[in-house]
């Protein structure tokens, strides 16, 4: 009965989410409808991101941003009300149910018009607030990166000139792509008891514009294998690191890996909320910043494994100098940084302490953007703007809490796994009282 209760509540939020990406058109990172689905025909565009849009049209119309608003507040009632008799073991079903009517609520209220400051917002979306960074660390390794990195000119220009070099020429894509995958898949399959069924086919080639990065398409999925196929954009100014973003962070055993566990969960207990990834939420702050610490861990957390995956596959393939490996843990350091530096841009912005042009320029002082790009970059953005919290801060926070509760790379392997099929908030994981069996 109680089971019931709370999977009629859960089947609420599904519902309320669906309906809200008719207004909210980017928000639908993941969606099972059932234990099994398979695409039967061939009416999609190749031209624009396809998943996870399938046939589910009726399912997102009949409401008003005003109808899911105030359903998400009697929901939430219900969910309180339910709370005070729920018995210790629902306890994380309950709360992680309620975080995420309340991320559902914040986000209709933006879309309202409803103003917030941007630390409302990322908390009220994602379960985070990030502390302040300390410019002193982008002046520090500004110095750094001006010592090491080879070249002459500002250190700004260095930046530009050894970005280049790391460039993956076209022609050399796609075996860096496909070797980089089967690499990240055979640790997936190691470290983790996954069906190893999953490995997405990977194409290359001109996408329609060179802002979008790849494209996506879902071809089916069961309880064993995701059918999936992902085409990287021969326009995108390819780069060693973006390459490990990419690969590692968007497939397995990132984002893919998520997908794969939460599918299964939900056809192992029925919970309605497990079949949907929405974007504007704490349990996808959680499945983004996992999965790039998920990336350390696939090197045993060691920078000097991870130079080595990157000079024997990718530069090799590439045709880079694999001289030039040594730098990569410097310059992921600086990658590392540069997401702080967007994330205070996108901070000043919103709270309107800077204008666009001001942080521009800030990005262009730090190389975290090149000359002249600082308003383009600033624009994009402009898109999600509580995406470095999300991304960078929640890999921080989650690094902090792997490291903090496990004894070491195998049991945070252990431990990722497992918290890809649980109830998870960022509450628990920045406060470290998270915990599964
Ligand atoms: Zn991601």
């Amino acid at each position: 009965m109680a089971e019931a209760a709370l999977n009629a509540m859960a089947q609420q939020l599904v519902d309320l989410t669906l309906c809200k990406t008719r207004y909210d058109a980017w928000d639908l990172q993941w969606y099972t409808e059932g234990p099994f689905w398979r695409r039967t025909n061939m009416r999609y565009s190749r031209e624009y991101k396809i998943i996870p849009d399938y046939e589910i049209g009726d399912m997102k119309h009949g409401k008003t941003l005003e109808n899911i608003l105030d359903e998400s507040e009697s929901l939430t009632k219900s969910l309180e009300q339910y709370k005070v008799n729920a018995g210790e073991k629902e306890m994380q079903r309950v709360n992680y149910l309620l975080d995420h009517v309340q991320n559902l609520n914040v986000r209709a209220r933006m879309l309202l018009g409803e103003r917030f400051s941007f630390d409302q917002m990322t908390d009220g979306l994602y379960c985070l607030v990030a502390p302040a960074t300390d410019c002193q660390k982008f002046d520090d390794i500004l110095e750094e990166l001006n010592q090491a990195l080879p070249g002459t000119g500002s250190v700004q220009e260095k930046i530009v000139g050894f970005r280049k070099k790391l460039a993956i020429p076209p022609e050399h894509l796609l075996a860096v792509i496909k070797d980089s995958t089967q690499v990240f898949h055979d640790i997936a399959v190691k470290r983790m008891d996954v069906t190893g069924n999953s490995m997405p086919r990977v194409r290359v080639r001109e996408l329609p514009n060179q802002d979008m990065v790849f494209l996506s398409i879902l071809f089916g999925y069961d309880y064993n294998h995701i059918e999936y196929e992902r085409n990287f954009n021969l326009l995108y100014p390819w780069t060693v690191d973006k390459v490990v973003e990419y690969v590692g962070h968007e497939m397995e055993p990132g984002h893919l890996t998520y997908f794969e566990k939460r599918l299964q969960t939900m056809i192992d207990t029925c919970w309605p909320e497990m079949s949907i990834v929405s974007q504007f939420s704490t349990s996808n702050a959680f499945g983004e910043g996992s999965a790039r610490h998920v990336i350390s861990m696939s090197f045993d957390n060691s920078v000097e494994k991870l130079t080595e995956f990157e000079r024997e596959v990718i530069f090799r393939n590439a045709g880079i100098d694999p001289g030039l490996a040594e730098l990569m843990p410097l310059w992921h350091r600086f990658c590392e940084l540069s997401g702080y530096g967007k994330l205070e841009a996108s901070r000043k912005i919103w709270d309107q302490v800077w204008t666009e042009e001001e942080a521009g320029r800030f990005l262009e002082r730090y190389g975290f953007a090149e000359p002249g790009t600082g308003a383009e970059i600033v624009g994009h953005m402009a898109e999600d703007d509580g995406h470095f919290v999300a991304h960078d801060y929640s890999r921080d926070v989650v690094r902090e809490y792997f490291n903090s509760v496990t004894e070491d790379v195998t049991q945070q392997w252990k431990l990722y796994e497992k918290l890809c099929c649980a109830h998870v908030s960022m509450r628990g994981i920045k406060d470290r009282t998270f915990r599964v069996e």
